[in-house]
């Protein structure tokens, strides 16, 4: 039996069709440029939350959550169970995301986070473990028994400016009839987050050190995706969060993190997050709706606020100039995952709850931004959301004060250091803890990066401090290996889209795929 929570349709469609998850997961993208969204959202009932998810381990949690939303035939209980347990066994933290000990012990209501304990260092480990061995296992599925020239094969391209383009490498390596490829451009990432991607040894990972800027390397990559004919040769797969899976597996951390916070009681909370697609605060929002009693998400937001501007304003409105800050994985121009919130808003917003209406609606907003560069919506939309979340914005000056000062306040001997990411998101939190003034209330801050990953900001945060060494304080034992290794790079001597093309194609044929 398959419950309506277990099938998907597109935010942009007002047709009846829907998709399995499967589907959607290979997919990515509906045809129609819209995302993929469950319109029917599982509740969890209080005795379940409090009675028995409160006491789980962080996998267990995982395969209550992710069994709500895939259908058995798809993956079997046993089948679910252990792609869980592979998926997060490469952390390194016992208990996957721990909050964090040695913060200012005298604010005990704010808790950080921590979410880097994965392979690269980053969140997006959490989802992007998972979402490899999806991949892999929906592939061997497909292929089982199948002779080599006829098994399926996806070939996965994604341009990065720093984490995503790691901790995909890192989800897909050495996983069979998966080939990544991931376009970054030279010169301008950190040299530990090109270290973490050129030394992977698999065969199958190759990334492309593309002459030019970022923006360059995604518009080739957009273009590959609209190119059907190498689409249909090559099978063409996305990993960035636009992806589904990646929402469903941060939800696990929003359910963990409160009953750890809380001791397991319906306590107050606010999680505040360092957004800026929008995949992450989105998952907080299921877990709201699925019947999490969380009081506010705050969406923190660096000076590319769009989000920000949004819920103040009733208008999305594309920026033109993305500003470079000191939290570089939050500057973007336009949340793509900001689409599904607002599916979710119309159709609450429909007194008969009408998804296919719902559909057209989102669809008429998005054509108005591709058109007009914004669209305005109606209070009542607007009312919704801010039912579930606020919005704070944090300046650069205010993510390194905010370095400096729990680097200042945490309890010695361990000082705490934060990322600049994270930074943001305390900076916001602590804002809320003095304007709210209660101190019934959890704040749970999202803590998206280790500071190793971040060197110049925190550097110029705390190099004043005559105690203070990167080497010995932030950077790891395991990143400081990476930079003996040998480093496998591929450069790419112009941002051409057929050169691009035609050096995937030499390096999948050398790869046997
Ligand atoms: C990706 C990323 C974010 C932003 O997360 P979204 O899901 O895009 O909102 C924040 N911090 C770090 C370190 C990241 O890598």
């Amino acid at each position: 039996m398959v419950s309506p929570c277990q099938v998907y349709r597109s935010t942009r469609s007002s047709a009846k069709e829907t998709k399995s998850f499967e589907e959607v997961v290979i997919q990515g993208l509906a045809s129609d440029g819209g995302l993929f969204i469950p319109p029917t959202i599982p509740q969890v009932s209080q005795e379940t939350l409090f009675g028995k998810w409160s006491k789980l381990s962080f996998q267990d949690l995982a395969f209550e959550i992710m069994r709500l939303y895939v259908a058995q035939d798809e993956i079997p209980d046993a089948d679910l169970k252990g792609l869980i347990q592979r998926s997060y066994s490469t952390f390194r933290a016992n208990d996957i995301t721990p909050l964090a000990k040695n913060t200012t012990g005298d604010k005990e209501n704010l808790h950080v986070l921590e979410l880097f304990h994965g392979p690269t260092y980053a969140f997006k480990d959490v989802a992007l473990q998972f979402l490899g061995n999806l991949f892999e296992y929906f592939l061997q599925k497909t292929n089982k028994d199948l002779p080599q020239e006829q098994r399926k094969k996806i070939t996965v391209v994604g341009a990065t400016s720093g984490d995503t383009g790691s901790a995909a490498i890192y989800g897909l390596r050495g996983k069979k009839d998966i080939s990544v490829f991931i376009l970054y451009p030279t010169g301008r990432i950190s040299p530990i987050q090109e270290e973490q991607m050129t030394t992977v040894p698999d065969k199958n990972v190759q990334t492309l050190s593309v002459k030019g800027t970022f923006d360059n390397c995604q518009d080739i990559v957009k273009a590959i995706f609209g190119d059907s004919d190498f689409n249909s040769r090559h099978n063409v797969g996305a990993v960035n969060s636009i992806n589904w899976a990646r929402i469903l597996a941060q939800i696990t951390y929003y359910f963990y993190s409160y009953f750890q916070a809380t001791g397991g009681k319906a306590d107050k909370v606010k999680f505040v997050v360092p957004s800026g697609n929008f995949g992450d605060i989105l998952a907080g929002y299921f877990t709201k709706k699925m019947g999490l009693p969380v009081e506010k998400l705050v969406i923190a937001t660096n000076e590319n606020d769009i989000l920000d501007r949004f819920l103040k304003s009733g208008t999305y409105e594309r920026s033109d100039k993305v500003a470079a800050t000191l939290s570089p994985a939050m500057d973007i121009l336009i949340s793509s995952n900001f689409e599904r919130l607002l599916w979710y808003l119309a159709y609450e917003n429909l007194a008969n709850h009408d998804a296919l209406k719902a559909g057209e609606i989102c669809n008429n907003w998005f054509q108005q931004l591709k058109i007009e560069g914004k669209f305005t919506v109606d209070q009542a939309i607007i009312d919704g959301a801010l039912k579930d979340f606020s919005s704070e914005r944090v300046s650069n000056t205010e993510t390194t004060a905010t370095i400096k000062k729990m680097y200042k306040d945490s309890q010695n001997p361990k000082k705490y250091i934060l990322d600049p990411h994270t930074a943001v998101g305390v900076c916001a939190t602590e804002r809320l803890i003095k304007a709210d003034n209660d101190p019934s209330m959890h704040y749970i801050s999202l803590s998206t990066a280790h500071p190793a990953k971040f060197a110049d900001a925190v550097n110029d945060a705390l190099s004043s401090y005559e105690d203070y060494s990167f080497v010995r304080d932030v950077l790891p034992e395991e990143l400081k290996k990476l930079s003996a290794l040998e480093k496998k790079i591929k450069l790419v001597e112009k941002a051409d889209i057929e050169l691009v093309k035609t050096v995937i194609e030499e390096e999948l044929a050398k790869m046997g795929l």
